[in-house]
């Protein structure tokens, strides 16, 4: 039988994507149930962005997701240097390739200025969070993709996934 699709953030499949260079690989047993269970399909938004890594860390300044892809906040580096646009573009390619695999649901990476579903930085670079949603989370739930973090596999596994994006 053909399983479901499920577009995954690559640092949690263990690919060394993030901006430090290293990944947040799932545990064994995670990995093993979602492979059970789903066609994994790994994505790096910011990577698709092209983005190099390592890369400067990156926060949303002034808003969310939702208000990056807006154009009313920005995402910057510590520096200052505003890397929306590569944040954007990676967003939109991240969608497209869930809508080419036929996902109608991804497990993204928690607190992540592009994956994070729930919560974000807060752009003071102070290591605190607030409530939103990053970049590419908050695309493809506009467009119908349920979005999971890593500590909601549970959730995940027990949820009616969306019938159609
Ligand atoms: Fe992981 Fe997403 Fe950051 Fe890429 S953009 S390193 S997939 S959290």
């Amino acid at each position: 039988m053909t399983k479901p699709t499920l577009l995954v953030s690559a640092c949690l499949l263990g690919q060394p994507v993030r901006y430090d260079g290293q990944s947040k690989p799932l545990s064994s047993p995670q990995w093993t149930t979602l492979r059970q269970r789903f066609d994994l399909v790994p994505v790096c938004p910011e990577c698709l962005g092209g983005l190099p890594t390592p890369r400067p860390a990156a926060e949303i300044v002034g808003g969310n997701g939702n208000d990056a892809l807006a154009g009313i906040a920005c995402v910057q580096t510590a520096e200052g240097d505003d890397v929306s646009a590569a944040f954007i573009s990676g967003a939109e390619l991240a969608l497209n390739t869930a809508l080419q695999h036929g996902c109608v649901q991804a497990l993204l990476k928690a607190n992540s200025p592009s994956c994070g579903n729930r919560q974000i930085y807060d752009g003071s670079f102070s290591s605190t969070l607030r409530d939103g949603q990053g970049v590419a989370a908050s695309l493809l739930e506009r467009h119908g993709i349920a979005v999971w973090n890593e500590e909601e596999i549970d959730r995940l596994l027990d949820s009616e996934p969306p019938q159609t994006v």
